[in-house]
């Protein structure tokens, strides 16, 4: 696998100009100096830098940048007027064109586009010598960006991309949005950068029972995520699995520790070392929260514990797409780390990493140097560690493979959302999303995933006390210097004139070392050029072969919507659930029909018990998979688990076979109008068709249940 060294770039020594506007080759190189030269300045070194900082005095200089920027910021958000002017704006700017020869020549109506005439003087001047047809800007609303706004400004304008901070009448190429899916209602094409249910997913109950489904699934390959118990549900399997473990080994005093929720920044969080130390209820309400191993061995820099926070970005959720950011942030603790003993369960500072909290200590350093300070470039700390000779390419490539296998343990529910948000042929946008992954290395260099944030701080700025009692927003380098560039990225990969460009797939056999070509070979325009290579590197479907056989779960999630029916439904109801084991032929002498009937009663009810938030009646994704489990278990008695799915998977599979092929001729007949690409890489051994076309036809295929 490439790694993280060679993918660093060198430091240029232009001026910001150069670096973003005019110079082509920005100093970018892949071939970066190994990051394993010792003693090497990490500042020097890390990766998605700025060009903009000079060497003399490069903590000076993050700061003078900062503040012209911010200044630069404030200016061009005021644009006073932008709602009156907007569409005179946009008719001038369409008129221009190409050239601006043809200023003085607009079309009477102003639009232009299916006029013969008017189109070659956007490509020729009158004496017929030929111009290069300038690109239309992308269009962003930033209306609901809330925190992340001062990061996309930035990043639009390095992309010489227009911005709608009002929002526009007509629609844009891209919304951003500051919480979820749903901040701005009634779009219905573009992009958006959050998926429906993203929120929902990643919450800490809805995490740990994805990851533990694979967990059952592929034990050694999901061991990087703690062991943890739903509360209140599994509050008993809690108590009885600890005093098993006390009871075998007296010695053990095992720590926990104890997250509400919908819980962030380190709220409600606390240790635990009995079982009879949870506060289970809140008011008259049990408490909704997961109770996890905790980690005491993590690996410390400078006597203190510290997490990464990494940037992922789902580009597809269909093909899978998943790229990683390069560079990354890493937290410290503000209190000197001693393993968990009953008179430190408290100390917040010496075993929560999280900023929020950490920022309100004493001893919280905000440095405008990237390796200095409580929060510090993930790159610095890498550098740290193979100056002491750790292999820092396998910290990473575990990282990757944390991060892949996370991803494909969300992906099968996060489908289920996106067809009940946007069932096929309801217009609705695409959606990406970046991800704030929360990585915790063990003393053994072991990566272990804490959580995964759907909404990560895009805040470039951090309050400080400027005078007595007196609070203000002021720049924050090491933040900029991340959080830009991946909002800056994620945008040119999303940029709609890449959208017909074929996704890169892994050439057959390829080794994880192998450098396969990526975004950076497909420079576009020449704004493109201008800008340094990608800081999001993919890995996925890079990785596929190394991954996809991980995918069973959603191969179960397939089933399931394509029996889900109703348009919109995320529930299975018992008759579509009947349809379900009919069609797979599921049945035989000793599992009649009135069994599926006990089944499904038995796994809904206890799954309706579980669920704080359960409006609709019916079956649930992970409660079919539970279903699923059990009939492969019945099935296929003599097999091991993972086995016993596969087996049903490829029965259920081949059952349904001639519906896949008639939902295929069918998806021939519909128009091109997806929101998907063509699933080049399907899980399943079955090819389908474009992934909306293919819900539409299984819909309709399936009229008979419709009516649940
Ligand atoms: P929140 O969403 O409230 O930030 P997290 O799950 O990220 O909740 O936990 C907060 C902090 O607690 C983490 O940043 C980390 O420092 C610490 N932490 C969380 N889980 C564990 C664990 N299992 N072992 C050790 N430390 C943990």
């Amino acid at each position: 696998m490439k790694s993280l060294d060679q993918d660093a770039e060198k430091e240029g020594a232009e001026s910001e100009e150069q670096a973003y506007v005019s110079s082509p080759s920005a100093s970018v190189s892949p071939d970066a100096p190994s990051i394993t030269v010792t003693g090497r300045d990490a500042n020097d070194a890390s990766t998605c830098r700025n060009r903009s900082r000079s060497r003399g005095n490069p903590a000076k200089e993050d700061i003078n940048f900062t503040v012209k920027q911010f200044t630069d910021r404030a200016l061009h958000s005021n644009i006073s007027g932008e709602n009156v002017k907007r569409q005179e704006y946009e008719r001038t700017l369409h008129i221009r064109g190409s050239d601006k020869v043809l200023q003085g020549r607009p079309e009477a109506n102003g639009n232009n586009v299916n006029n013969p005439r008017s189109k070659m003087n956007q490509d020729t001047l009158d004496n017929g010598v030929k111009l290069p047809r300038k690109k239309k800007p992308v269009t962003v609303d930033t209306s609901k960006a809330k925190t992340s706004l001062e990061a996309l400004k930035i990043s639009i304008k390095q992309l010489k991309w227009k911005e709608f901070p009002m929002g526009r009448r007509t629609a844009c190429d891209i919304y951003w949005h500051g919480v979820s899916f749903h901040d701005n209602e009634n779009i219905v094409s573009g992009q958006v950068n959050k998926f429906p249910g993203m929120v929902e997913m990643l919450r800490k109950i809805n995490m740990s029972r994805a990851v533990r489904t694979m967990q059952e699934l592929f034990p050694e390959e999901y061991d990087f995520y703690p062991r943890s118990w739903i509360l209140p549900q599994e509050y008993q399997q809690f108590t009885a699995q600890i005093c098993m473990v006390k009871e075998n080994d007296a010695t053990a005093n095992h720590t926990f520790i104890v997250k509400p929720d919908g819980g962030s920044q380190g709220d409600g969080i606390y240790l635990i070392r009995d079982p009879s130390d949870l506060k289970l209820v809140a008011g008259s309400q049990a408490k909704q929260g997961v109770v996890q191993e905790y980690i005491h061995k993590p690996l410390l820099i400078d006597k203190l514990k510290f997490d990464i926070r990494l940037y992922v970005l789902i580009k597809s959720l269909e093909p899978l797409e998943i790229y990683i950011a390069k560079e990354g942030l890493t937290r410290f603790c503000t209190e000197p780390y001693q393993e968990p003993s009953q008179k430190n369960l408290s100390h917040v500072f010496m075993h929560l990493t999280n900023y929020s909290l950490n920022v309100h200590s004493g001893n919280f350093v905000h440095s405008d140097s990237q390796s200095t300070g409580s929060k510090r470039t993930l790159s610095s700390v890498l550098y740290r560690l193979a100056a002491k000779g750790v292999d820092i390419k396998k910290v990473w490539s575990d990282i990757i493979a944390l991060v892949i296998k996370t991803v494909i343990a969300v992906v099968p529910e996060l489908k289920v959302y996106y067809q009940a948000e946007i069932p096929p042929g309801k217009p609705g946008p695409t959606c990406f999303q970046i991800l704030g992954f929360d990585i915790l290395l063990m003393k053994n260099l072991k990566p272990i995933l804490l959580e995964v944030n759907s909404n990560p701080s895009m805040r470039i700025e951090h309050e400080q006390e400027v005078a007595a009692g007196v609070f203000e927003y002021v720049p924050s380098p090491v933040d900029e210097e991340v959080k830009v560039n991946v909002i800056r990225d994620t945008l040119r990969l999303m940029d709609p004139s890449r959208k017909n460009q074929s996704i890169v797939l892994p050439r057959p056999g390829a080794e994880p070392s192998e450098e396969i070509p990526t975004e950076a070979d497909l420079k576009a325009s020449s704004t493109e050029e201008a800008l340094p290579s990608l800081c999001l590197k993919q890995v996925y479907p890079k990785y596929t072969k190394q991954f996809n056989y991980l995918r069973l779960v959603e191969r179960i999630a397939a089933l399931f919507i394509r029996f889900l029916g109703v348009k919109g439904n995320m529930r299975l109801g018992p008759t579509a659930f009947r349809t379900f084991i009919r069609s797979c032929k599921l049945t035989n002498s000793s599992f009649s029909m009135a069994s599926v009937d006990i089944l499904y009663i038995d796994i809904t009810r206890r799954w309706a018990g579980t669920m704080a938030d359960s409006r609709e009646a019916g079956m649930g994704l992970q409660a079919f998979v539970e279903a699923f489990f059990s009939l492969a278990a019945r099935r296929f008695k003599s097999l091991g688990q993972r086995q016993q799915v596969l087996a049903l998977l490829e029965q259920c599979e081949a059952q349904n076979l001639w519906e896949e092929r008639r939902s295929v001729s069918c998806s021939r007949t519909l128009s091109g109008g997806n929101r998907t690409h063509v699933a080049p890489l399907s899980p399943a051994p079955l090819r389908r068709p474009p992934y909306n076309q293919w819900l539409s036809c299984a819909s309709q295929l399936l009229k008979p249940i419709s009516g649940e």
